[in-house]
């Protein structure tokens, strides 16, 4: 089986995975992992699994980034950052992948994603995972305060980040916007997107650092060997 059949098999599973649970219609509470997955790797997963089970959360909802306004350096294809989350989560029933924010045209702002998620999952508690440094800036998106209002934010800490630094941001946030938002450290997050690039970039191995299946659509496609 070629790695494309493999995608073309994923996405079926997750259409199936993601239409069974669009018709549940109770009290859920869904953690929302979003992020550019540039690519994604065992720490974003790690993190995703660790925090469904400590928040006690029905679903992951991982939301690959579409045309995310912020970033500065060239970001890979949107539809190959989404092709290696459908590869990374298909063996999880837990973990279902959106196309919410890859279908967008325009830029990517989490406000529009999360009004967007709220009609279809009307009853739902969300919590909006994603990296401590990205809440540290948070402040500097769209509509801020409305983001609050709408989910419960959840800031991944990883080894080399200051605890103090993003809890004294967090207490500020609360203040402020009456947010709900917490820190939660996640040690196996030493791995990050930009290290792997970096292996990549040098001919360096990225094994056991991504599943092999996004290891294999990575070489495949000749993705990250330009200098990016
Ligand atoms: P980023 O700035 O690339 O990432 C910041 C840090 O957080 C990196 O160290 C990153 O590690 C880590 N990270 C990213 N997503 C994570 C996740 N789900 N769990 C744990 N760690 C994570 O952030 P980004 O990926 O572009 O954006 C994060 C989310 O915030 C996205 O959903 C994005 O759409 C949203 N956002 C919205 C706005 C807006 O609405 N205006 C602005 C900025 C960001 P890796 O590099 O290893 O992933």
């Amino acid at each position: 089986m070629t790695i494309n059949n493999i995608v073309d098999e994923s996405f079926i599973i997750n259409q199936n995975k993601l239409k069974k649970f669009d018709n549940r219609c109770d009290n859920i509470k869904i953690g929302i992992m979003g992020g550019t997955f540039d690519p994604i790797h065992y720490a974003h997963l790690a993190t995703a699994e660790f925090i469904r089970d400590s928040y006690k959360l029905d679903k992951i909802l991982f939301i690959p980034s579409g045309n995310p306004p912020h970033k500065k350096r060239k970001i890979t294809d949107k539809y190959h950052r989404y092709n290696m989350v459908l590869l990374s989560t298909i063996n999880n029933d837990n973990f279902i992948v959106s196309d919410m924010e890859i279908k967008r045209e325009k830029s990517t702002y989490t406000i529009d994603t999360l009004k967007q998620l709220k009609q279809i999952y009307i009853n739902a508690e969300i919590y909006f995972i994603t990296g401590a440094d990205a809440i540290c800036d948070i402040e500097t998106w769209k509509d801020v305060e409305e983001n609050f209002k709408l989910a419960n934010f959840i800031a991944a800490t990883r080894p080399g980040i200051s605890l103090l630094k993003i809890n004294e941001k967090i207490k500020d946030l609360k203040d402020k916007y009456n947010a709900n938002i917490e820190s939660i450290y996640v040690p196996s997050l030493d791995i990050s997107s930009t290290y792997i690039r970096n292996q990549l970039n040098k001919n360096k191995t990225i094994r056991y650092l991504v599943p092999e299946l996004v290891q294999e659509y990575i070489y495949n496609k000749q993705i990250y060997n330009n200098g990016e």
